[in-house]
């Protein structure tokens, strides 16, 4: 077979990779790449770390699986410990899985279940974003406001009530107090429209990732949707799948705004990228209606096994003890001020946003206007194809139907260097003058 059996976005010039190190990653041709992105925002350690490694290798001298109710397992315990303690308020029970997906899947169950369970079976509707991206499976497509991967399904999935949220780029309100304001108005009259009582909870993430480019809420914003909830009695949920354990500079990025969810889903940065695990943490109340009420229909046959669960307690204690988060803040602050410096040589950089190491670039035609190019220059494509040839990864997004224009996320691994920030600026200023020409 001359290609390859893997139908992907598989094709010949696609270089193999060899290994990495640290912050780099080498192709099986001795080229050199600054992983800018963390693999899919998802290698936040770094690659070849020795402490990850032989966290796994011990766990699987001891035992690899064991099934959920079958056995306790320690790491499964320890990490849900891990996980409570790091959002120190009223999220107090976990349930383990494998990926976001199936992190929203759990949240979207177990929310419509609680109802159930308090005689409250109307609750049949999610609120969420557009643009936002909530996982691939039908559920989560279903709370996705991304028009390229709703299509194909809109007719089969259970298509969530999608409201905007703020745009601090785009918005025409004279300032952001108003602007949020006019936003939570549209989405009160949205929610009314179909009727309070029939909403199960509003799904959204605190800092958007890849559909959006690191859209940011703000304090104001979240708390509104909090009221809001509380108001008409449905839950909150927050996706920090990508956002989550310390992207941002905390914990979790709702932190910086203290809203608290009724339930949060992560995964991405959980494994670091060592091994695929992912959590639901929710308010107890809820789990306990739906204890008692014949227990919680759901579950994945690898979900919470014990080496993925020391995978992902290795990676937070490494994130704890090397005080990473307090590296996050200061890199983070040190990216931001190399983007906008590109931001100002190059007009068509539009917008830059983002927290912690969560960055998110627009281009756009017309900054004034805020065009985005037309979709055919495949901008998106251009600027990711550039950079990788300047030996730098980025992680890119197509304009979003006239919401945003092409983007792309810059999320280095925590563990980067002062240096290895410049580094990652210079090679990112190759790529923009090469695409200016
Ligand atoms: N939610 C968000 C916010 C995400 O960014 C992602 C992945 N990009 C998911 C859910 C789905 O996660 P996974 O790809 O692990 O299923």
């Amino acid at each position: 077979m001359t290609t390859s059996p893997l139908f992907y976005q598989a094709g010949p010039e696609m270089p193999e990779v060899s290994h990495g190190r640290g912050v780099f990653l080498w192709d099986t041709n001795g080229k050199e790449y600054l992983d800018g992105c963390s693999g899919a925002i998802s290698c936040n350690l770094g690659h070849g770390r020795q402490d990850i490694r032989d966290a796994m290798l011990a766990q699987l001298d001891r035992v690899a699986f064991t099934y959920r109710t079958q056995f306790e397992n320690a790491p499964a315990l320890a990490l849900a410990r891990q996980l409570v303690g790091m959002t120190d308020d009223a999220l107090e029970k976990v349930f383990f899985v494998s990926s976001g997906s199936e992190a929203v899947e759990s949240a979207l169950k177990l929310a419509r279940q609680y109802f159930v369970a308090s005689g409250e079976s109307q609750r049949r509707r999610f609120v969420s974003l557009r643009p936002s991206y909530h996982g691939s499976t039908l559920g989560a497509l279903g709370m996705t406001g991304y028009q390229p991967l709703e299509a194909p399904f809109s007719d089969i999935t259970m298509s969530s009530l999608k409201v905007s949220g703020p745009d601090f780029y785009r918005q025409r309100d004279a300032d952001r107090e108003t602007h949020v304001r006019r936003v939570l108005e549209e989405t009160r009259n949205q929610i009314k429209a179909v009727g309070d009582e029939t909403i199960i909870a509003v799904v959204l993430e605190p800092v958007g990732g890849a559909s959006t480019g690191a859209r940011l809420v703000d304090k104001a914003y979240l708390e509104g949707i909090r009221r809001l909830c509380d108001e008409i009695g449905c839950l909150l949920i927050f996706d920090e799948v990508l956002c989550g354990v310390g992207r941002t500079g905390t914990w979790f990025a709702y932190q910086q705004w203290g809203v608290t969810p009724d339930l949060l889903v992560t995964a991405k940065g959980l494994g670091a990228g060592y091994y695929p695990v992912g959590a639901m943490l929710c308010r107890e109340e809820i789990v306990e209606a739906v204890m008692a009420s014949g227990g919680f229909q759901h579950g994945h046959t690898y979900a919470g096994n014990p080496l993925a669960c020391a995978t992902g307690l290795a990676a937070i204690e490494a994130i704890r003890d090397e005080h990473l988060l307090d590296n996050v803040d200061a890199r983070g602050r040190q990216l931001q001020r190399g983007l906008e410096t590109l931001q100002c040589r190059y007009p068509w950089v539009g917008d830059v946003r983002g927290l912690g190491l969560l960055w998110g670039v627009e281009l756009v035609m017309d900054p004034t206007e805020k065009t985005p190019f037309p979709a055919q220059a495949n901008l998106f494509a251009r600027v990711t194809a550039l950079a990788k040839e300047e030996g730098l990864l980025i992680y890119p997004r197509r304009p979003l139907d006239g919401l945003a224009g092409d983007h792309f996320l810059v999320t280095p691994p925590f563990t980067i260097s002062e240096s290895e920030v410049v580094l990652l600026l210079e090679r990112l200023e190759r790529t923009f003058a090469r695409l200016d020409r």
